[in-house]
């Protein structure tokens, strides 16, 4: 979980160091490393951001080391390569856009979660457009975390992830491969015809399917169920399969149902 205090803890901080308390002595009194003083008096003091708004300030992973949620983000990752977006707001302000299917609620509830985890105080909001509901947050650190962020479509450009990003996707593929199948995918039901002993017999059986129109998209899908041992076929060009009953199996208790 991000350390992220509470913005009276931060508050009352900055006042003992504008009254001249040592950093040490600030540390000790507010129940935090020396580091993290350092680094609101440099964030406060000397780049001058506001105080008291600690819902817009959320510090950075990238630009101000502070932890982060490694299941949540490789998760939210998977949502924004599946379905999201990033857009240019005001005053180098970025707004993280994910589309979801308006009849899976519990999948859009998931969504203010995974956003509250990755940006601690954020507040996202859903708007309805037609059969579909859109989570947005916003926050000026979005293309920090999320790097593929770039003009023109995902699958008209490359979509690699850097060092950092796939570290967290192998320590955490099954949240990455959610992300991705509940955007992206979709878990059929199949059926298929068998003559057993002279007759043909039906067979139903289920499969998860993950549709994207970016090559890049569609390899870090098939890297990510490798890292799972989830067998998986292209089962034509932009659709990759998983069909046997046992990789099903695993792929349900690893990433649960559409809801
Ligand atoms: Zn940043």
């Amino acid at each position: 979980m991000p350390h992220i205090r509470p913005q009276a803890t931060v508050d009352s901080a900055l006042r003992c160091s504008d009254a001249g308390m040592s950093d040490a002595e600030n540390a000790a009194r507010h129940g935090v490393a020396v580091k993290t003083i350092r680094r609101w008096r440099r964030l406060y003091q000397r780049r001058g951001l506001p105080r008291g708004q600690g819902h817009c300030l959320a510090l950075c992973p990238l630009c101000d080391h502070v932890d982060l949620d490694g299941a949540a983000y490789a998760e939210l990752l998977g949502w924004y390569l599946g379905d999201g977006h990033i857009s240019r707001q005001r005053r180098g302000v970025f707004g993280l856009h994910i589309v979801n299917d308006q009849r899976y609620v519990e999948d859009i509830a998931r969504l203010h979660d995974l956003m509250r985890l990755v940006k601690p105080g954020a507040r996202p909001h859903s708007r309805r457009v037609p059969g579909a509901v859109v989570v947005t947050t916003s926050w000026k650190h979005w293309p920090c975390l999320f790097p593929q962020h770039g003009p023109g479509r995902k699958h008209d450009r490359p979509i690699l992830l850097e060092e950092w990003q796939r570290r967290i996707v192998e320590a955490h593929p099954g949240p990455f491969l959610r992300g991705l199948f509940h955007s992206d995918g979709c878990r059929a039901k199949n059926w298929t015809r068998r003559k057993v002993a002279g007759e043909w017999k039906r067979y139903d059986y289920p499969r998860w399917q993950f549709t994207n129109r970016s090559v890049d998209i569609r390899e870090l899908c098939c890297w990510a169920l490798d890292l799972v041992d989830v067998p998986w076929r292209q089962s034509n060009h932009q659709t990759i399969s998983v069909s046997t009953r046992a990789a099903v199996a695993r792929l349900d208790e690893l990433i649960g149902p559409k809801a």
